[in-house]
């Protein structure tokens, strides 16, 4: 049997695009693969890795319990709402901006500048442990709304995927989430043709 981990997706081009893709569909199923804080755990290993320059909090750890699963989804959900809308040329909902712009709000930026040492912009949490995972995705979602080309912001092309992306192709031509996708569609298409022909 396949853990929910196994299934974790880092196509998004973003870290908050890879948290918004951990609801994903499954056989015509949606599936959310952040079941326990165990999960998150992992997601958190895998993200990190994944996105090795993304922004950094100074000595805040956060404690992956029931609790903080559940903030991150709200954030995560929230993200999902705000970035199909963008995605699908909707009215940016109020709400979903307040969310962001409340996670935003845990920390703040700071020089580090360590003798022989390049300076480097990082962040202070003002009193929260969860800011360690939750501004780094927050700023991420900043930076994708004010600084991106939003018009290369995509829900994936085939019909029963949820997975949204941002094309960093030189040909902005990026439709699907993965090859996967693009076979799955591709192969449904000639069915689609072989049946229409064998009919008419
Ligand atoms: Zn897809």
């Amino acid at each position: 049997m396949t853990t929910d981990s196994e299934l974790f997706v880092f196509v998004g081009e973003a870290l908050a695009l890879d948290l918004v893709n951990t609801t994903v569909v499954i056989r015509g199923k949606q599936r959310d693969l952040l079941q326990t804080p165990g999960d998150l755990a992992q997601w958190w290993e895998a993200a990190r890795h994944q996105h090795s320059h993304m922004d950094r909090v100074r000595d805040a750890e956060p404690v992956v319990d029931a609790a903080f699963l559940r903030d991150v989804k709200a954030l995560r959900d929230a993200l999902r709402r705000l970035f199909t809308a963008i995605a699908e040329g909707e009215e940016v909902p109020d709400a979903e901006i307040a969310v962001l712009n409340d996670v935003l709000s845990m920390g703040h930026p700071v020089v580090e500048w360590q003798a022989g040492q390049e300076p480097q912009m990082v962040y202070d949490a003002y009193h929260d442990e969860q800011a360690g995972l939750l501004l780094p995705v927050a700023l991420s979602a900043l930076k994708l709304i004010t600084e991106a080309d939003l018009t290369r912001l995509h829900k994936c092309h085939n019909d029963r995927c949820i997975l949204l992306f941002y094309d960093t192709t030189r040909s902005a031509t990026r439709q699907w989430c993965s090859t996967a996708c693009f076979d799955r569609e591709r192969s449904l298409l000639r069915y689609e043709e072989k049946k229409r022909s064998e009919n008419g």
